[in-house]
């Protein structure tokens, strides 16, 4: 039996029925990571021996009416596990052990899940190539030279080269999509408030999200399952009940209309990645779908109004990190104040500081009129178009990115530039809605492309069950392919 060939669904029946053991399946998966992560650098940190023993008590445990029973997980390094670190690729986190695990941490070891270590991520989840973590740089695993996309670079590149299956990301104006698209993976980032943001550390409070990246839609919306639902910790969570969202992959798109938003499609989207997704474009109209003409005309706006709005509240959230309460403090023998200030000068890495100072620009008094505020008018004229266009199409299609993968370095000293790297994804957090972004080909230097699909707020089943039905009739990547087949 070769684990390899097998998804996260299909290996938890397998445990289920007896037929391997979860040590079994952690004794491959961490041989599998140690051969290859030593060039893709996904893991910050791998937890091989918690992980085999509690493999190994799960062994003779297995409770059948369980979604993952035994299936390794990977968990970005921002989301807290009680008693290990969670630095948030930052060094002002180096040593900051959590003391609590957070709702989806609950809710992934409740359905006896197996945590095999966390995942690099730029720091604070700020930046799209992971490139601005402190510790290390994660690599493409179909390109070494390139990046995985970010923030969830490490999560992704892990479930794209075959490390692991399942992991966990954030995502704030991309961040599980645009990696996702980037390793030729599933992302899914969640209806705003339908998983728990309880232990997640906060960027921008309004905007993140912790979603699902798979190598297949089924195992997302299985991950999905055991993630969301209600939780009274976090105030801004949806009062809804658990649901088996692979139940909605029925393959079936008769009937669905499909809106094209022209603003998608204009320049500044890559040749290749254009013409591949109108190719897919035709490709579900063959399956049954009906392709409608739509227009969300603020898509301009949304790059600078989540630019305003994201950086303020992450000025707000990162003004916790004193050299107090949390990890790394400055040892110079210096009074209160300098302390504070030597401590965030060298806890901080760049963009972090450049999100802190701008955050700070927009919100002091003044100038919250100007920016703050009109970005708050600019988000809701945002989510307006998005209302009008689902009262004709159920879902909306676009590319996930504006390119494919770029070199490690290429936009790394051109911050506007990296910005723009999220102009497909941007509008979503900002209107609270859902999105996935599967795999739908490759360019010609055999870098992955990822089509988008959005849906209106809870629309999770339709939007898996539209992906699943591309997923099996028009582009799938093929395990063989991976790094670790
Ligand atoms: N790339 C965007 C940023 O840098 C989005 C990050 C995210 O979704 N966490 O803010």
């Amino acid at each position: 039996m070769n684990i390899k060939d097998y998804s996260a669904f299909e290996l938890s029946k397998l445990i289920r029925e007896k037929k391997i053991k979860p040590t079994e399946v952690m004794l491959d998966t961490i041989k599998g990571i140690n051969k290859v992560d030593g060039d893709i650098k996904a893991f910050l940190r791998l937890e091989e021996e918690k992980a085999f023993h509690d493999a190994g008590k799960l062994d003779n445990s297995i409770d059948e009416s369980k979604l993952l029973c035994g299936v390794p997980v990977a968990n970005k390094d921002n989301i807290l596990i009680k008693g290990r670190v969670s630095s948030c690729s930052s060094r002002i986190l180096e040593n900051f052990n959590s003391i609590y695990n957070a709702h989806v941490i609950d809710c992934v070891l409740n359905d006896q899940g197996l945590f095999v270590g966390n995942t690099n991520m730029d720091e604070f989840a700020m930046g799209s190539s992971t490139e601005t973590s402190y510790y290390q740089k994660t690599s493409n695993p179909w390109d070494k030279e390139r990046v995985p996309g970010g923030s969830s670079g490490g999560s992704a590149a892990a479930v794209g080269a075959g490390e692991v299956l399942l992991a966990l990301g954030s995502d704030t104006g991309g961040s599980i999509r645009q990696p996702a698209s980037f390793c030729g993976v599933v992302g899914l980032k969640p209806t705003y408030g339908l998983v728990s943001r309880y232990g997640l550390v906060a960027f921008a409070s309004s905007l993140d999200q912790i979603g699902t990246i798979s190598q297949d839609v089924k195992d997302s919306a299985l991950l999905l399952s055991v993630i969301a639902g209600h939780d009274k910790k976090d105030s801004t969570s949806f009062p809804c009940g658990k649901r088996n969202y692979v139940d909605s992959l029925t393959g079936d798109i008769k009937g669905l209309k499909i809106g094209i938003p022209k603003e998608y499609f204009r320049e500044g989207i890559n040749k290749e990645v254009k013409e591949n997704i109108e190719k897919g474009i035709n490709s579900l109209e063959g399956l049954g779908a009906e392709m409608i003409p739509v227009s969300l005309p603020h898509t301009q706006y949304a790059v600078a109004a989540y630019y305003v709005l994201a950086t303020a509240e992450a000025s707000s959230n990162l003004a916790r990190y004193d050299g107090v309460k949390y990890g790394f403090r400055d040892q110079k023998d210096n009074d209160l104040i300098d302390m504070y200030i030597e401590s965030r000068t060298k806890g901080f890495g760049t963009e972090v500081k450049r999100r802190i100072l701008l955050g700070t620009f927009v919100l002091s008094s003044g100038y919250y009129d100007a920016y703050y505020k009109k970005a708050q008018k600019v988000r809701t004229l945002i989510l307006q178009d998005f209302n009008e266009v689902f009262k004709k199409v159920d879902i909306v299609l676009t590319p996930t990115s504006p390119t494919t993968a770029f070199k490690i370095g290429e936009k790394a000293t051109n911050p506007l530039e990296m910005y723009l790297s999220d102009i497909c994804t941007i509008s979503v957090n900002l209107a609270g809605l859902p999105a996935i972004s599967v795999p739908s080909g490759f360019d010609k230097d055999k870098m992955p492309i990822g089509l988008q699909l959005i849906g209106p707020a809870f629309s999770e089943e339709s939007l898996l069950n539209t992906a699943y039905t591309f997923e099996q009739g028009v582009f799938k990547i093929d395990k063989k392919e991976r790094i670790l087949s």
